[in-house]
């Protein structure tokens, strides 16, 4: 019987969690959903100086946006001092630590040696055998510089700067077998004992991720692969505290579209950069388990079926190159999927955040069911709804000398008429105006449009003018046109 799967996200919040991150997290989420399990979010927040309480913030905004819940209360190392503290005594306590006093001068001299002989730099090993802590200049001789020196290095009164080394198996191999990448063999000559404690006593990367992936009861590790080449180094700890490690699966890097780097821009940018640009949490996470995995050819999984099928023996061992258009196209298969109720409410959201004051017509629901089938992104559809709510003082200037001619002035004005006429302010009858009135002038329905469009929007772009119209409302249409006949009154007047 195999353990309950435990598996986390344990991000560092000292720059803004991006899309490979989030990444990361779905797998290891779905991992724990499809075993039962319990997925753990842990903040790795021990780097005091490059923490930042914004950072942090985009991480829990961002898991809970995308529903990517996590079992228990948010573990923040900054709060398990101890649990480190004790991991450390005990692993000098039992000889599988030491401290070491070697001055930055005999580390750089040793990374010389190693160099000049075409060895890979490493600590050799100098305190490893247990070296007497180097004598300080004597306090009682009165020196002013016995005491300055002290000071400088921030040495304690009564005990010389150290760090905490950990002691490597000498020879011997680690075997890897990850979920992923498949079998990682490293010889224990490769590593050098590493510090696992600093001069100030604060505990570096590779123990508190042992120590707490132990203390947690981590089953499965499913991180960036850039960390492939801490896991020998941790397992080596695990063992040396008699604990069986967690299973490893390093998750490929995404790249950007052209196959290089990932920029801000292309997505490196916060993952609350996506929600303020209207993309859905389904289509995002829907996107990013495609990136790397596939089940057949199926491009669209519902969190359920995800859950079902996703395999992260199956995910590609190469980096996966990130397709806007892609996202793009998920995006408004969820938007047209959506209930218009709840899209209404992220357009309203939108609309204000662009300053829009959203008295209707139209009402939200109404526009929102119209103009999810027509955009990408809930910005989109905000930028391209303005023109329902907006009291324009000016068309635009291009459309408007275009399509708001004198030709168009008799049309028009029939247009107007008819309207104000209008018994049932409905889509097909207001189709039939326009359309008798084209027809009463000899013009096409588009040539009558247009112009139609641009008084009633200020610009060229809406929905099909019968429903732009509908939505708009009888009293903004009759008002806005009569702005556009006077435009082309002055336009007439002044030939
Ligand atoms: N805190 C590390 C990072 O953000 C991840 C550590 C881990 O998953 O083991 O890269």
């Amino acid at each position: 019987m195999i353990d309950k799967v435990k598996t986390r996200f344990a991000p560092s919040p000292t720059g803004d969690l991006h899309i490979g991150g989030i990444r990361t997290a779905l797998f290891a989420w779905l991992f724990a959903k499809r075993h039962q399990g319990e997925f753990m979010l842990r903040i790795e927040d021990t780097d005091r100086r490059r923490t930042t309480d914004a950072a942090t913030n985009v991480i829990l905004e961002g898991m809970a946006w995308l529903g990517l819940d996590h079992a228990r209360d948010v573990v923040y190392q900054s709060r398990r001092t101890a649990i480190y503290e004790t991991t450390i005594q005990r692993l000098l306590d039992e000889g599988q630590a030491y401290h070491c006093y070697c001055s930055k001068e005999e580390l750089e001299a040793m990374r010389a040696d190693a160099v000049s002989k075409g060895e890979k730099p490493r600590y050799n090993g100098k305190c490893r055998d247990g070296v007497q802590p180097p004598q300080l200049p004597p306090l009682d001789d009165a020196s002013s510089v016995a005491h300055a020196t002290r000071e400088f290095l921030d040495v304690p009164e009564d005990q010389p700067k150290s760090v905490v080394r950990f002691k490597n198996p000498p020879d011997g191999e680690v075997v890897i077998d990850d979920l992923i990448q498949g079998r990682v063999v490293i010889d224990n000559r490769e590593l050098d004992d590493l510090i696992i404690a600093r001069s100030d006593d604060s505990p570096t990367y590779n123990l508190t991720v042992v120590a707490d992936d132990a203390d947690m009861g981590i089953t499965h590790v499913i991180r960036g692969d850039d960390h492939l080449n801490n896991t020998p180094r941790q397992v080596n700890i695990f063992k040396a505290l008699g604990l069986t490690p967690p299973k490893y699966a390093h998750v490929p890097l995404i790249l950007g579209p052209d196959g290089g780097k990932l920029s801000k821009r292309q997505g490196a940018a916060s993952v609350l950069e996506y929600k303020n640009q209207g993309f859905l949490p389904e289509a995002l996470l829907n996107y990013l388990v495609r990136l790397g995995w596939s089940h057949g050819d199926q491009e669209i999984f519902t969190l359920d079926e995800m859950i079902e099928l996703f395999d992260i023996e199956r995910v590609n061992k190469s980096a996966a190159a990130l397709n806007p258009e892609k996202l793009a196209w998920l995006n408004q298969h969820y938007l047209r999927e959506s209930a218009p109720e709840k899209i209404a409410g992220l357009l309203e959201a939108k609309l204000k955040e662009l300053g829009v004051d959203v008295v209707g017509p139209p009402g939200l629901v109404e526009l929102a069911k119209v103009q999810k089938e027509r955009v990408k992104t809930i910005r989109e559809m905000a930028e391209q709804s303005r023109l329902f709510y907006i009291n324009f003082a000016a068309f635009d200037e291009a459309a408007a000398k275009k399509h708001l001619r004198p030709v168009v002035l008799e049309a028009m004005q029939h247009v107007k008429e008819s309207l104000s006429r209008l018994e049932k302010w409905e889509k097909p009858a207001i189709h039939d105006v326009i359309n008798s009135s084209a027809e009463k002038h000899a013009m096409k329905f588009g040539k009558i449009a247009q112009p139609l469009r641009v008084a009633v929007t200020g610009n060229t772009v809406s929905p099909s003018i019968d429903i732009t119209l509908q939505l708009l409302g009888r009293d903004k249409v009759l008002s806005r046109l009569a702005l556009a006949l006077e435009y082309i009154g002055r336009r007439l007047s002044a030939v």
